[in-house]
Order: C-alpha cells, then sequence, then structure tokens
C-alpha cells in the first residue's frame, strides 16, 4: 500500500487523513487496515509512535459508518481499553480528529474524574468509547453503562495493561461483551502471558508485527552531549558545521520550538526549515521536496510531522529536546540509517529531566550512549550492552489507569 486511497475508506475518513496531513500509511498501519476492513480479529505487536491508533481506529470508524445506527442508551458501539488516563485521552482525540467530517459521538471514562459527568456522558449511548479498565467497570457496576451492544473492542498496551495489574477487569469486562464482536488487539511485546489472554479473546485473528525497536538502533553510531540549556543553539549550530553532513534532520518537542531553532541556526550563517503542523500541504511539500534535492540540507521536525517524511540520505539526527516516550526516541533516529545506510545521531542533553528521558531510553534500547565532549569529540564514557531481562517501557510512571 503507497497511500490512503487505496484502502477505499469512507471519503469523509480520507478528507480527515488529508486534514491531517497522512500521506503514507505507517508499516502498522499498511498491515492491519485491510485485514480489519475485512472483518477479522487482529494481534498486533506494536510500540507507540508507530502510528497504530490510526491502524485500528480508521477501518473502526469505516465500518460503523457502513451500518450507522443511533446508539442505544447507555451503551457503546465501539470499546477501546488503555492502560492509563493519558494515552485515553489521545486515543480519543484521534478518533475525534479522524471523525470530524462525521459528528462522531465519543466518550472517555477514565479515573480520576468525577463519576457523575461520566454516567451523563454515557446517559445518550456513544458510538465510541475509550476507557480505562477500572473506572469502566465502576461505571458498569453501577449501571451507568451496559456493554452487551459493542461491536468493536480494542486493546491497546496490552502488555502495560497486564504490568499495572488490570488482568481481571480485563476479563470481567470480555465476559460482560457480546462474543460476536470484532476484536483488535495491540501489544509492544508479546511473552507468553499476553499472548495467551490474546487467544482467549480473538476468533481466528491474524497476526501483525512491526520491526521491534531495538533491532533499528543496532547500526546508527548515537553520542549524546550534556550541555546548559541555553547553550543548546551553539552547540547545535557548532555540530552541523563541523559533522560530515549530508541530510540533517533535528528534532524539537513543539512547533515553536522548530522555528525558534530555524531563527537560532539563521543568526549562525546556517540555512534550515522548520516542518511542522502549522505549516499548509504546499509549504510542506516544496520544503520536502528540496530537502530531497539537497537544496535544504537542514531540516527542523516535530515527531508529528516528521511522520510523513521519507527522505533517504538522512545523514545525521539531532535530539535538540529528548522526547518523554522513550519509544520516539528509537523512530526518531530510525530516520536515519535506512537502506542499509550507516548514520549518526546525537542528542543534546540539559537539566534532570533530560536525563530521567534519557535513563529510560537506555533502558528501552538496553545500551548506555556514550557521551562526548562536544569541543574534542572524544567519546568520555564508554558504550556499554546491558543483556537480558524484558525491556522496561519507562514511560509507566507518568500516568494512572483509572
Ligand atoms: P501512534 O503510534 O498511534 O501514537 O501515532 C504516532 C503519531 O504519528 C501521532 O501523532 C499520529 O498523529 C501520527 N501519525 C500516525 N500515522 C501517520 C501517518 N500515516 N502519517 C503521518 N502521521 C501519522
Amino acid at each position: 500500500m503507497t497511500s490512503f486511497q487505496d484502502f477505499g475508506l469512507a471519503d469523509p475518513i480520507s478528507r480527515a487523513l488529508k486534514e491531517e496531513n497522512y500521506l503514507i500509511p505507517t508499516p502498522i498501519q499498511a498491515q492491519t487496515i485491510p485485514l480489519a476492513l475485512a472483518g477479522r480479529d487482529v494481534v498486533g505487536i506494536a510500540q507507540t509512535g508507530t502510528g497504530k491508533t490510526a491502524a485500528f481506529a480508521l477501518p473502526i470508524l469505516h465500518r460503523i459508518l457502513e451500518h450507522r445506527v443511533r446508539p442505544q442508551p447507555k451503551a457503546c458501539r465501539v470499546l477501546v481499553l488503555s492502560p492509563t488516563r493519558e494515552l485515553s485521552s489521545q486515543i480519543l482525540d484521534s478518533f475525534n480528529a479522524y471523525g470530524r467530517h462525521i459528528r462522531l459521538t465519543s466518550a472517555l471514562v477514565i479515573g480520576g474524574v468525577p463519576m457523575g459527568r461520566q454516567v451523563r456522558s454515557v446517559m445518550q449511548g456513544v458510538e465510541v468509547m475509550v476507557a480505562t479498565p477500572g473506572r469502566l467497570l465502576d461505571l458498569v457496576q453501577s449501571n451507568g453503562l451496559k456493554l452487551n451492544q459493542v461491536e468493536f473492542l480494542v486493546l491497546d498496551e496490552a502488555d502495560r495493561m497486564l504490568d499495572m495489574g488490570f488482568i481481571n477487569d480485563i476479563r470481567k469486562i470480555v465476559g460482560k461483551l457480546p462474543i460476536k464482536r470484532q476484536t483488535l488487539f495491540f501489544s509492544a511485546t508479546m511473552p507468553k502471558d499476553i499472548a495467551e489472554l490474546a487467544e482467549a479473546m480473538l476468533r481466528d485473528p491474524a497476526h501483525v508485527a512491526v520491526t521491534p525497536a531495538a533491532s533499528t538502533v543496532e547500526r546508527i553510531t548515537q553520542r549524546i552531549i550534556q550541555v546548559d540549556f541555553t547553550a543548546k543553539p551553539a552547540v547545535l549550530a557548532q555540530l552541523l558545521k563541523q559533522e560530515p553532513v549530508d541530510r540533517a534532520l533535528v528534532f524539537t518537542r513543539t512547533k515553536h520550538g522548530a522555528d525558534k531553532v530555524v531563527k537560532g541556526l539563521a543568526r549562525a550563517g546556517i540555512d534550515a526549515n522548520a516542518i511542522h503542523g502549522n505549516k499548509s500541504q504546499s509549504q510542506r511539500e516544496r520544503v520536502l521536496a528540496a530537502f530531497r534535492a539537497g537544496e535544504i540540507r537542514t531540516l527542523v521536525a516535530t515527531d508529528i510531522a516528521a511522520r510523513g517524511i521519507d527522505v533517504d540520505g538522512i545523514s545525521h539526527v539531532v535530539n535538540f529536546d529528548l522526547p518523554n516516550i522513550p519509544e520516539t526516541y528509537v523512530h526518531r533516529i530510525g530516520r536515519t540509517a535506512r537502506a542499509g545506510a550507516d548514520g549518526v545521531a546525537i542528542s543534546l542533553i540539559a537539566g534532570a529531566e533530560e536525563m530521567g528521558y534519557l535513563r529510560d531510553i537506555e533502558r528501552l534500547i538496553r545500551m548506555a550512549i556514550p557521551a562526548t565532549d562536544r569541543r574534542t569529540g572524544t567519546v568520555t564514557q564508554q558504550a556499554e550492552v546491558h543483556h537480558g531481562g524484558r525491556p522496561h517501557r519507562g514511560n509507566r510512571q507518568r500516568g494512572h489507569g483509572g
């Protein structure tokens, strides 16, 4: 699949995708969407940052449109279970973004907010409900919600839900669902207990997987440079002048940050362009074409904007800010070293917060990233590889399920 057109998604969904600047399906989307549209149950191994949300949300939206019925009171057609409040609300935002032209009805059922409001939000019934398992069960047990109308069930980050002790809640919830339903099950890892849970919940599932995070990392030369926060622009400019750069992709966490970096580089005499969600489609395409053609050597991007960038020959990825989600780091640096080429990934790290993100990243990729002195370029700390154990998904402290 080379474009979203090939899936034959309903027109209002395709339009929303264009507006979101989704051009090329990610690998997990290319694999999952046709299967899910055909009505199959799917087990997917995929990390955050791979585009898995759209992989399940798009075919489900298409299918509820094929047979649009008014949801019954206190019921939902689509139930998505996720481990944390944050992830749940991101998933709901995605459904609402892709469903913006179809007047989707939806509700978020998560812990930490008053239950009364949630009871009211589902009173009329909704098409899509995204929930953390604990709060969902509370709502069901207090008769605020019934689960006998669910046609589509999604489990997202199943391994994290098990790690967080939601297994019994999940079993109870699944026990209340109709047998006849479509189930899509996603997990970053597939140890035995997760595979067994999937086995018990799914009907003749298709299996899909995207390359596990760690394997991409091995071909890339990674290093970190510890700097003062205020020195980052100068260090970046110096790096781009010193390093043998063919094409460099610089990541910032925010759109505003990307624009600031471009201005800072301009002051240091380095031409760079920013690409992010505030730019129009035609602006993006122009900048990307110039980057591809080698007319622009340095592109500054946010994570979301970088999803659609499919450019070979990126010699350097520079993390101006470290991402707080470790999988995002892997995704970023995977932009270099494509098609068997070598690549260099350099991260600028300032302050305790970014040191914390670094530790999460090192745990995920199971290696320590060497630090270099920014003036001499010599390695000041030797790389070591940690063996064994299950990789931690280090972002679990960020949220609590409800
Ligand atoms: P996820 O792994 O579902 O959390 O998605 C990661 C990010 O990628 C989200 O910000 C999505 O909006 C974005 N995204 C997902 N699929 C695509 C795509 N095909 N093209 C561009 N951006 C995408």
